[in-house]
């Protein structure tokens, strides 16, 4: 009989990716980072909401102090956009259980294997809107780069679904605050969440490591993994030599891509840590005459808060906040996620979409919106030729 394995739900996406990733004994994952701890305080924040029923947010320069957090307007526009998420779907739910530890085996039926799976869903709820009510996982997932959660909700659907075996579906919701989207699945039957395990079982057979920049950037065996490095040292040299190509063969380059996306988040690791090296050090020397030191710039943009509005109106020399605002009229922009919530909040249920819509098409016809362009490299599903 093999050995149990015991995974956090929070590990599904990776173990998905490389199975194998589960035996390697991890580094704790650091959550002194500051999206890291908006994203406890904010968490925090909603657990109050959720457990006392408030229609507001807290004092969230409380949870602030509590988790450490300086940039404090962060906090405010994550845990807004949590509120506004969990007002919008959390009226259809009756709260079942809120940041609860789960914990279940799951067995094997062929192999015997057994999974000792364990997770802290945010909120599990059930659906007041049917007869027949459907299990309900609601998570916030407040930071940048957790973008594929399925597995680990899957994870937390079937043992929620084990918890109460009256239900016979369950559906997902992810509010992602930071990129003001709230992801809501098909609904899943018992049979589909069977279906998911074996897949589970399945893949955990796989003996080989499979490095790629979703699987590793969370994984935390990443710091230590031969099977990770080795793939960035190969992918640095190749990255190279495409470079050095006149014209580089194309596909060649795509292959690349993910190894490119590695490569670079290893960059960055290189970069933070050589900045909080050099920040202890104050300067150290190249060896060749110079020395390098950490320099710090900063750039201040003036807040038109009601508490600015005496300061503006004497060092403008305007009086009130209409004539303030037509002053600056030419020199105001609003961020097109600001403005959409805003629209959003004073539109009526099913209208907001086309609301928000319409609004940036009468703008755009107007020359009122300012375009700017990036060309970013993205990624989606071949289309095949018949
Ligand atoms: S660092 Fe990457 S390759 Fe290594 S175990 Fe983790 S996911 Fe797998």
């Amino acid at each position: 009989m093999p050995d149990p394995i015991k995974i956090s739900c929070s590990r599904l996406p990776g173990v998905m990716l490389c199975p194998p990733s589960h035996l390697v004994a991890g580094i704790p994952i650091d959550s002194s980072g500051e999206a890291s701890q908006v994203g406890s305080a904010a968490h925090a924040a909603m657990r109050v909401v959720v457990e006392d029923s408030l229609d507001h947010l807290p004092d969230l320069y409380e949870f602030a102090n509590l988790h450490g957090v300086e940039d404090v307007s962060d906090l405010f526009f994550v845990a807004y956009r949590c509120m506004k998420d969990w007002k919008e779907y959390g009226e259809d739910l009756r709260v079942l259980a809120i940041e609860e530890l789960f914990e279940g085996e799951l067995v094997c039926a062929s192999t015997g294997q057994i999974i000792k799976l364990s997770g802290h869903p945010d909120i599990v709820a059930e659906e007041l809107l049917d007869d027949d009510p459907a299990l309900v996982i609601f998570d916030w997932k407040t930071g940048y780069l957790d973008t594929d959660c399925f597995h680990q909700m899957m994870g937390y659907a079937v043992l929620a679904m084990r918890r109460w075996p009256q239900y016979n579906r369950v559906i997902l919701i992810v509010s992602r605050p930071r990129f003001n989207r709230v992801d809501i699945s098909v609904e899943f039957s018992r049979d589909a969440l069977d279906r998911w395990q074996e897949e589970l079982f399945l893949r955990l057979t796989r003996e080989s490591f499979c490095p790629s920049d979703d699987a590793c950037k969370y994984c935390p065996a990443a710091m230590s993994c031969e099977a990770k490095h080795a793939t960035i040292r190969s992918a640095s040299l190749d990255l190279v030599e495409q470079s050095e190509m006149e014209i580089s063969d194309l596909e060649r380059m795509a292959r690349s891509y993910d190894k490119r996306k590695m490569v670079g988040r290893a960059l960055e690791q290189w970069d933070k840590t050589f900045k909080e090296a050099l920040q202890a050090a104050g300067s150290v020397s190249t060896g060749d005459g110079t020395e390098l030191y950490l320099e710090s710039s900063e750039s201040e943009s003036p807040m038109l808060c009601e508490a600015a509005l005496p300061v503006l109106y004497e060092s403008l020399g305007v009086e009130g906040a209409e004539n303030l605002f037509l002053l600056l009229l030419d020199h105001l922009k609003i961020p097109k996620k600001d403005l959409s919530d805003i629209i959003g909040a004073r539109s009526a249920r099913g209208e907001k979409g086309a609301n928000i819509k319409a609004c940036f098409e009468r703008l755009s016809e107007l020359g009122a919106v300012r375009t700017s362009r990036r060309r970013l490299i993205k990624t989606r599903k071949e289309t095949q030729d018949d």
